[in-house]
C-alpha cells in the first residue's frame, strides 16, 4: 500500500508523522507522495483541506485519513494516541471507505478568459470586492432572488459545521448529497428581500449566481482566496466527485457533532 503523510507542520503534528512512519516501517508500506492510495493527514481539519487540494486530481484512486493534533476535528478524528491501531487496522484490513459529497463551482467570464472549475470539500464564498455584493441567485435556470448584502456562502455537508454553521447554516449529514445556500448579512427592509433562510439542494438542482452590475469578486474556496474580475456566471452544484475516508471503526458523524460543539 502507498502512503503518503501531510502536516500541520508544527512541532506536535512533525512528532506524529514520525512516529507514524516508524510505525509503518514494520509492515509492507512504501511512502509515495506522488500516487497514494491512502494520505494521511496529522494536523486539523484545515490539514486536510489542505491534503484535499492537493491530492483532488486522483480522489478516485486516493482515500484520507485524518489524525488531529489538536481539538477532535470532523475529518481529523484519530487520536496521536492510537496510531499504532491505525497502522495495524491499515496494514491487516481491506478497509471500508465512506464518500462525501463535494461542491463543483463553475466560474465563467465575460473577457473570453477560460472558464474556471473548482472542487471544495467544505465550501466556497462569493463576496464583493468593494460595496454591497449584489447578485442574482437562479435555481434550475429560474430567477430565484436578488441577493444584496455581504455575500454568500455555499457549503458541502461535511463542511455545514464550518463556516456554514457560523452563518447559522443546518448542519447536513454527509450521506445526504446536496448544498447549502447560507446568506451572509442580507439587506432586507421595504424595498430588497431576500428568503433569509438556508436553502438545501438536492444533487440535481444547480445554482447559478449571476453578476447584476458590479463583475468582480473575492471568492474563497476553502482555505485558499481568489479575485475574480470580469465574472459573467458562477455555477454550484453537487460534484460528480466525492472524497474517501478510509473507516477502521464506527465513529457516527452526530457523535462528532455533539462532541465538538455540545460537550
Ligand atoms: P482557520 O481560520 O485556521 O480555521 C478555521 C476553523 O474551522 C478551524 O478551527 C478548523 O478546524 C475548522 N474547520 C475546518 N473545517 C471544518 C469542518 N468541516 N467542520 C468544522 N470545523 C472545521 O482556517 P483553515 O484551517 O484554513 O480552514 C478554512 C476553513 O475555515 C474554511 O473552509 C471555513 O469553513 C472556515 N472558516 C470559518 C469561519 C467562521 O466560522 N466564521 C470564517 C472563515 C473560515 P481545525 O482547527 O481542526 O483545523
Amino acid at each position: 500500500m502507498k502512503v503518503a503523510i501531510t502536516t500541520k507542520g508544527d512541532k506536535a503534528s512533525n512528532v506524529v508523522a514520525a512516529k507514524l512512519i516508524e510505525y509503518m516501517s514494520f509492515y509492507a508500506f512504501e511512502m509515495n507522495e506522488d500516487n497514494p492510495d491512502i494520505v494521511i493527514s496529522v494536523g486539523g481539519d484545515g490539514t486536510l483541506l489542505y491534503a484535499f487540494h492537493k491530492y483532488k486530481h486522483r480522489l478516485r484512486d486516493t482515500a484520507f485519513v485524518g489524525v488531529h493534533t489538536g481539538h477532535l476535528g470532523f475529518y481529523a478524528d484519530w487520536l496521536p494516541s492510537e496510531l499504532e491501531s491505525l497502522v495495524i487496522a491499515l496494514a491487516n484490513t481491506p478497509f471500508h471507505s465512506v464518500k462525501y459529497p463535494l461542491l463543483e463551482v463553475i466560474v465563467r467570464f465575460s473577457n473570453g478568459e477560460k472558464e474556471l472549475k473548482i472542487l471544495a470539500l467544505n465550501e466556497c464564498t462569493v463576496k464583493s470586492v468593494e460595496g454591497t455584493f449584489v447578485i442574482d441567485v437562479e435555481i434550475r435556470g429560474q430567477l430565484f432572488e436578488t441577493f444584496r448584502g455581504d455575500g454568500l456562502c455555499i457549503s458541502t455537508p461535511s463542511g455545514s459545521t464550518a463556516y456554514n454553521k457560523a452563518l447559522g447554516g443546518a448542519i447536513l449529514h454527509p450521506s445526504i448529497s446536496a448544498i447549502q445556500i447560507a446568506e451572509m448579512a442580507s439587506i432586507n427592509n421595504r424595498v430588497f428581500r431576500t428568503v433569509g433562510s438556508p436553502l438545501i439542494l438536492p444533487s440535481t438542482h444547480t445554482c447559478m449566481l449571476k453578476p447584476v452590475s458590479d463583475v468582480n469578486f473575492i471568492m474563497t474556496v476553502d482555505h485558499m482566496r481568489k479575485e475574480l474580475n470580469d465574472v459573467k456566471s458562477i455555477q454550484c452544484r453537487v460534484a460528480d466527485e466525492t472524497i474517501q475516508f478510509a473507516r477502521f471503526r464506527p465513529f457516527p458523524f452526530w457523535n462528532r457533532v455533539r462532541d465538538s460543539f455540545i460537550r
